[in-house]
Order: C-alpha cells, then sequence, then structure tokens
C-alpha cells in the first residue's frame, strides 16, 4: 500500500479527529490548504504537496499511524456486548471542518459517538445533512454579530452516499402532509461509529422541500416539525433499508421522537394490538431530556401536527385525538400543543436529565404528567450525567504530561490512573499550567490578528487568564462579571496581580438579547480601564473551544441556575488544571469537593430564585468577593523557597486527581449502555 493508500484510507475516517498526531500529518501535506479550510483533512490530502508525501519521516509517521488505526478497528472494546444502538440527534459536533453543530447538545453527541466506538458499542447514529449547517460569526464595527452560512460540500469531507446492493443510491420516502419526499443519506465513519446524514436536496422534491435539511434550527414551526419528521421517521426508514437491526434506540432530545411513532406504526402493521405494540415500543426506546425551561420543549399545534402527519396517523390506524394524545400531558385537553419530550416520555423504557440536577428539575417539570393514572407506564426519569470525550478535547501538552507521570495514554477514563496525580511534583503541574496558558495566548494573538473586528490585545504570557465561551443565550448571563464596573476595574488594574479575560460565543440569530450582550462585552474590551485586557474571539466553534478550555486558568460559568442542563465547556477543563468557577448548577454540584475549584454562591437547589435581580446582584457579589479573596491572592501567592504558587497547584492535583475520569464520555456511555443500553432486558 502506497502512502497515498493509507493516508486516503485514514482520511475517510473521524477518527483523525481525536488523534492530534495524525492531524498534524495532514497539515504537514499542506499547511495552508490546511489552515485556510479550517483543519480539514480530505481536502489537504487532495492538495498534498508532491515533496512533502515523498519524505521518508512523514511516510513512517503515516504507516505508523495506519497501523494503530487498523489496531483500534480490530480492538473489540470493554462493552463489545452492549445491546445494538441506534442514537437519535439533531446535530453532531465532530470535528471543527464539518460544521453539523451550533453548541452543547451536539458536542455531547459528537463526543457521545466517539465513546461509543471506543467502548465497541455497535452503534448507527442518526443525523440531518446540514450543508449549510450552523452560521459563522463575524463582528462589525459595532460588535454586532454577523451571521454567514458557507455550504459545507459532501465531497470535501469523508461523506459517501449510502447504496443499495445494486450500487444505487438508497432512497426513502416520508409524507409532509400528503407530499411525499424522498430522502438519500451520507455516512460518515467515526471510528467504528457510523453516522447517517438524511438529505432532502434531491431534484425530484418540490422545490420547497430541498432546502430541509440545510439549515440548523430554523424559525419556522412548521420547517421544524417537517424536519423532525425527516429526522424521526425518516431516520427509521433508512435504518430498515439498510437492514441494520438495533435493538435499542436512544433519542437524545425531543427534536427526533417522532421515531418512537413510526416504530409503533411498524408494530401495529405486524398485527399487533396497538397496547401490544406501545408495550414493544417501550421496551425498545430510550430517552434523554436536557431541557429545564418549559418553553425550551419543542411543541406544534394540534392542527398543524395532524395536517404534517396525516400518512403516519393512517398507517397507525387512530384518531386525531388519538395521535395527539401522545404528546399531550392531559389527553383530553383539546387545546394543548403537541409535545415531543411528552412523547418520549410516553413510549421509552427509561428517561434521564443530563446531570444529578437536571434529573430532579425534569421530575418536576413533568410531575402533572405523573400524577395521572396511566403515568406508571411511563418512563422514569433518572440521571446519567454529561461527560466529554477526552482524547478530542485534550491539548497534546496534556497528553504527554499525562503520559510522562501517570501511565499509558488509553487508561485516561479510569479514576485510578488520575489518582497518581497525588505524587506528581508541584514544579511540573505548573510548568504544564504555564504552557497550556501560553499557547491559548498564541492561539488567541492569531485569531485576534485575523478578526474582523480589531481589538486591541495587550494578553500577558503569566497573568491569571480567565476565560467565558458559551452560546449567549441569556441565561447564562455572560454580563454578570461587569454587574459592578468599579469593583471591576479594581480587579483588572492591581499592578501586583494582572488579570485578563478571554470571550467567545455565538448567539441565536434570532436572539438579539443574546447579541446586545455579545456587543457590551466587546465595548467593554475598549474601555479604557479594561482596554487590551479582555478579548473577544470571532466564531466559537469547537477549535476555539479546544484552547481555550485547555488554556484557561480559570474557567468562569455563571448561568441562572437551574437552567444549565449538565454544561461541558467547564469538564474539559478537568485534565489540563483548569479551575471552574462556577455557580452550582449542572454538572458542578457533583464535581465540587471546596478545593477542585470555586463556587459562585452556596445554592445548589433544583429551584429558581423568585427574584433575578437580587439573584444576579448576590451572585456578582460573591464572584468579586471570591477573586479578591481567594482566586487572585492564591494564583499570585509564590512560595518564597520555590517561587511556586502552592495553595493554586494543591487545588489544580485535586482537580486532576478527580475530576477527568468522572467527568469523561467514557464513563458516561459506560453508564447509559449499563443502564439504559441493555444487553440483558428482555426483549420480547
Ligand atoms: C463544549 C462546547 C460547547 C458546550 O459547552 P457548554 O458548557 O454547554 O456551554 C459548546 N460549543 C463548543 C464549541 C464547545 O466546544
Amino acid at each position: 500500500m502506497t502512502t497515498r493508500d493509507q493516508l486516503e484510507t485514514l482520511s475517510r475516517n473521524l477518527w483523525w479527529a481525536w488523534q492530534p498526531d495524525v492531524l498534524d500529518i495532514f497539515e504537514q501535506l499542506n499547511p495552508d490548504v490546511f489552515r485556510q479550510s479550517g483543519n480539514n483533512p480530505t481536502l489537504a490530502l487532495r492538495h498534498a504537496e508532491p515533496l512533502a508525501l515523498a519524505s521518508k519521516a512523514l511516510q513512517r509517521r503515516v504507516q505508523e499511524a495506519y497501523d494503530r488505526f487498523q489496531g483500534y478497528l480490530a480492538t473489540p472494546g470493554t462493552h463489545a456486548d452492549t445491546a445494538r444502538t441506534a442514537y437519535f440527534c439533531m446535530e453532531y459536533g465532530l470535528h471543527e471542518s464539518l460544521n453539523l453543530y451550533s453548541g452543547g447538545l451536539g458536542i455531547l453527541a459528537g463526543d457521545h459517538v466517539k465513546a461509543a466506538s471506543d467502548l465497541g458499542i455497535d452503534f448507527a447514529a442518526i443525523g440531518l445533512m446540514l450543508r449549510d449547517g450552523y452560521f459563522q460569526q463575524r463582528f462589525n464595527a459595532d460588535g454586532w454579530q454577523q451571521e454567514e452560512y458557507a455550504e459545507l460540500n459532501p465531497h470535501d469531507h469523508p461523506l459517501e452516499l449510502v447504496r443499495d446492493r445494486k450500487g444505487d443510491v438508497l432512497r426513502v420516502t416520508v409524507h409532509l402532509g400528503q407530499t411525499p419526499i424522498q430522502l438519500q443519506a451520507w455516512r460518515c465513519l467515526v471510528g467504528k461509529s457510523r453516522l447517517y446524514l438524511l438529505d432532502a436536496d434531491l431534484d425530484e422534491n418540490p422545490q420547497e422541500h430541498r432546502s430541509l435539511t440545510r439549515k440548523l434550527y430554523q424559525g419556522d414551526r412548521r420547517i421544524r416539525l417537517q424536519q423532525e419528521i425527516v429526522l424521526g421517521i425518516g431516520g427509521l426508514r433508512l435504518l430498515r433499508a439498510m437492514s441494520t437491526a438495533p435493538e435499542v434506540y436512544h433519542m437524545n432530545e425531543g427534536h427526533c421522537a417522532f421515531l418512537s411513532l413510526e416504530l409503533l406504526r411498524e408494530q401495529i402493521a405486524a398485527g399487533r394490538t396497538v397496547e401490544q405494540a406501545e408495550a414493544w415500543v417501550r421496551q425498545h426506546c430510550v430517552f434523554t431530556t436536557h431541557t429545564p425551561v418549559m418553553a425550551g420543549h419543542d411543541r406544534f399545534e394540534p392542527e398543524l401536527l395532524i395536517e404534517q402527519l396525516s400518512e403516519l396517523r393512517e398507517g397507525l390506524g387512530l384518531t386525531e385525538a388519538e395521535l395527539l394524545a401522545y404528546g399531550r400531558v392531559n389527553p383530553d385537553d383539546v387545546q394543548e400543543w403537541f409535545t415531543m419530550t411528552v412523547l418520549g416520555l410516553k413510549l421509552s423504557r427509561t428517561a434521564n436529565g443530563v446531570s444529578q440536577l437536571n434529573g430532579e428539575v425534569a421530575r418536576d417539570q413533568w410531575a402533572a404528567l405523573y400524577a395521572r393514572p396511566e403515568a406508571k407506564q411511563y418512563a422514569p426519569i433518572g440521571a446519567i450525567t454529561n461527560g466529554v470525550h477526552l482524547p478530542t478535547w485534550t491539548a497534546p501538552d496534556a497528553v504527554a504530561f499525562a503520559r510522562k507521570h501517570l501511565g499509558p495514554w488509553y487508561h485516561r477514563a479510569e479514576s485510578e490512573y488520575w489518582k497518581k496525580m497525588e505524587h506528581v511534583p508541584d514544579g511540573d503541574i505548573w510548568a504544564l499550567r504555564n504552557a497550556l496558558r501560553r499557547r491559548l495566548i498564541r492561539f488567541a494573538e492569531q485569531h485576534a490578528a485575523q478578526q474582523s473586528l480589531q481589538m486591541p490585545f495587550a494578553l500577558d504570557d503569566d497573568a491569571l487568564t480567565i476565560c467565558f465561551a458559551r452560546r449567549f443565550a441569556t441565561y447564562k448571563r455572560a454580563t454578570l462579571f461587569f454587574h459592578d464596573l468599579d469593583r471591576v476595574a479594581k480587579l483588572f488594574n492591581t499592578p501586583e496581580r494582572p488579570l485578563q479575560m478571554i470571550f467567545a460565543g455565538k448567539a441565536h440569530p434570532a436572539d438579539d438579547g443574546g447579541k446586545r450582550f455579545i456587543q457590551q462585552i466587546v465595548q467593554l474590551s475598549q474601555h479604557e480601564a479594561l482596554r487590551g485586557k479582555i478579548v473577544v474571539l470571532e466564531n466559537y466553534n469547537m477549535e476555539v473551544g479546544r484552547f481555550l478550555t485547555s488554556g484557561a486558568d480559570v474557567w468562569l460559568n455563571n448561568p441562572r441556575r437551574p437552567m444549565e442542563a449538565s454544561g461541558t465547556s467547564g469538564m474539559k477543563t478537568n485534565d489540563h488544571g483548569g479551575l471552574n468557577l462556577s455557580i452550582l448548577d449542572g454538572w458542578w454540584p457533583e464535581g465540587y469537593d471546596g478545593v477542585n475549584g470555586w463556587s459562585i454562591g452556596s445554592d445548589a437547589s433544583a429551584t429558581m430564585a423568585p427574584d433575578p435581580v437580587k439573584q444576579d446582584d448576590e451572585d456578582a457579589a460573591f464572584l468579586y468577593d471570591t477573586l479578591e479573596t481567594s482566586v487572585l491572592p492564591e494564583f499570585y501567592t509564590r512560595d518564597a523557597a520555590t517561587n511556586l504558587p502552592t495553595a493554586w497547584i494543591r487545588r489544580m492535583r485535586r482537580a486532576m486527581g478527580e475530576l477527568p475520569a468522572a467527568f469523561s464520555a467514557e464513563r458516561m456511555v459506560a453508564d447509559y449502555a449499563e443502564a439504559m443500553y441493555g444487553p440483558d432486558w428482555d426483549a420480547e
């Protein structure tokens, strides 16, 4: 096999997305093309410099990577006996070059697919071929977000059309009302997992439906409903057309829950009664809910749902009221809209929130549903706390550090592995922190230099660096840090304790409130007292996320509790020795132990504070106090003999020792496999 053939094989599987050294090989093939394409291996290979390919050193690296890849595919994994699983989700964050995600839900799903591959689960994921994906963000001179959509060309990515045995492109049909829509699907290999992306952009389809699968989260409810028909119903029909036979169907968030109705239709068509069919569907489906706000759950007006699902309803042989009942808390309420989460809960075997707190919030949210006489059939809501796929998110310096001090990297998801942090010398821990912070600052400098909005840049390699990056949804309170500008100005202008911040994040295109938050931070970064010490990076994506979460000394998270379902960005700091400074929301009440970071406030209850204005005042005051009395002094108090910040390193050692394994996607998917996917539950 030639080097080029080996590279071709490597490029066709997203395994590279969590192999920094393999990505580095692709970069060497043509550094300019690689970087300009957003780190795309397929394009770097297509435009490989002959001289690079001819290098003996590179050929040896390719051979080594190729062997490792084949070895990975041949390794069965620890959970190979898990039931065959189909996983449905609206978005997938697998790599920055494949823009099929908007935020946390997608990143989580991407990490889930990768960890399922590592564990050796027979795993097929279903999503949409989002050719326009989510927008690229720029700021205009006023700091106002501009959205640009860059079209994804499937041929520039490891995507292949799914074909039937004869070699023809496989098609499945769904109906939007009475209009048939044809779908094709693109297959993307992700290690041992497969991801299938449904695509409505076909000549045969009516013009107005061709763009159905192009964009994430469009405002129009009819389009949203149609996308969900494609995902849930089209997704199952695709699995059937490919003759795959999953034993368990995992619905990740309500968008895909029509899947359960299509399964029901199949069972009824096979001659079962409605009761038998429901029991069968419940045995094979599991449901994950993320949304802590009632208004955030997808719901549709009855008329629209009945109109759009008419074909399915005929197949089910149900009356309109019977169909609507699956999505209603109270089936007798003819006004009640159809809620996708309710459908998921009614037709699953088990359900979960994504942190312990989020599970509690979900049980409160749906208390009325579970108070109903028929509720004993509904899925009990438990919790499986999210985790992050460590190989995807861990910076190369941190991997090298772990290899040197803790042992082979493939043990990374074991808590024993990280416990060895106890014996790592202070000086080595601090050296890692400095290296990662400096790497971030170099990245931020280059990134900021290429932005359309130029901003003063005076970040210091050795200054305490706080990062904040997330979707600018208003509940995340991105501007809370600037609540009291006088106190903030003092924090930033104490010469012996320099402080600096890096921000990034996108607001939903329709969310002017979120855009105003970004604009305020951009404007504050020009403020006399803060100039150059606050940098806002454009276009938060997985690459920006990797640099920020690995480089941050402190990761700031200040949502309005309990609206952060889990949050995963803070988990990405754990094996880099970054310290979380966070509201006790999402995963943090489970992670925080008093030493391994800081809380903002001491309340970790599932109820929302009655007075948000007062809550902002209190949280901001608590945040400033913590910064003044603990964060800044500990960072800058150096031991007289060693010149090391001993108290800070103690916190880092604790965070790195306790948190990475517990909040890894490997742990998370193992929990799903053991608690939700079977294999040992009764299949008939
Ligand atoms: C990790 C990550 C997220 C999700 O993080 P939250 O803590 O839920 O905000 C979103 N976007 C990107 C680019 C990420 O890397």
